[in-house]
């Protein structure tokens, strides 16, 4: 997560010492795509696209430790937890096109728990970045072993990706499904089995 936010500063310092704003290097953009920017509907664009961008990265300004907060409680509880049909938003990081998905996560306990609504949050904190499925995967199960050190971790992501389904292969059904699992989700078969049932079990399927 440092090195995220170190990158992110140093592209952040190197715009401004090229002294050039965000907005113009948008109207930049519409001029080489052929646009005219000065046209009536695209006079503000430049600072729309900017206040978009940043709102869809403002993970890049945010921790897993702020978005729990003080939302760890201590519990006895031992079975599995699970967060299901979390919905998230991404920007792929190869073609800055979105995907989108559901997020379902779950821990085994070991003498803590966070509020459920936290588990959304975490999502988010890496959803609003510039991502690669996979690596969003390997995040937050990442950070919710960092939080609250459970017995394990299982996380699954299904997400379409319009970098697949405007452009290249143009498939709009696909869906690309991505896991990580952690400790006893990874170690032991029935803890396992009983999430990835939970996981891919919902009633769209
Ligand atoms: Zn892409």
């Amino acid at each position: 997560m440092s090195s995220t936010k170190a990158a992110d500063a140093a592209i952040r310092s190197a715009a401004a010492a090229a002294g050039e704003p965000f907005a113009d290097l948008v109207r930049r953009i519409l001029a080489s795509l052929g646009e005219d920017p000065d046209r009536q509907g695209l006079v503000k664009t430049p600072e729309r696209v900017e206040g978009a961008l940043r709102w869809l990265t403002q993970g890049y300004g945010q921790s897993v430790l702020d978005a729990v907060g003080d939302a760890v409680f201590e519990e006895a509880h031992q079975s599995m937890i699970m967060v299901r049909d979390i919905e998230l938003y991404s920007l792929c990081e190869h073609h800055l096109l979105p995907f989108f998905g559901r997020a379902h996560v779950a821990y085994i306990p070991n003498g803590r728990i966070m509020g459920l609504s936290k588990v959304a949050r975490i999502v988010d904190v890496f959803a609003r970045r510039l991502q690669v499925q996979e690596r969003m995967t390997d995040q937050i199960a990442d950070a919710v072993m960092d939080v609250i050190r459970p017995h394990g971790v299982g996380v699954v992501i299904e997400a379409a990706h319009f970098c697949m389904m405007m452009r290249g292969v143009e498939k709009q059904n696909s869906r690309t499904v991505t896991s990580a699992l952690r400790g006893i989700f990874r170690d032991d078969y029935k803890t396992r089995d009983e999430f990835l049932r939970l996981a891919h079990n919902h009633p769209s399927a």
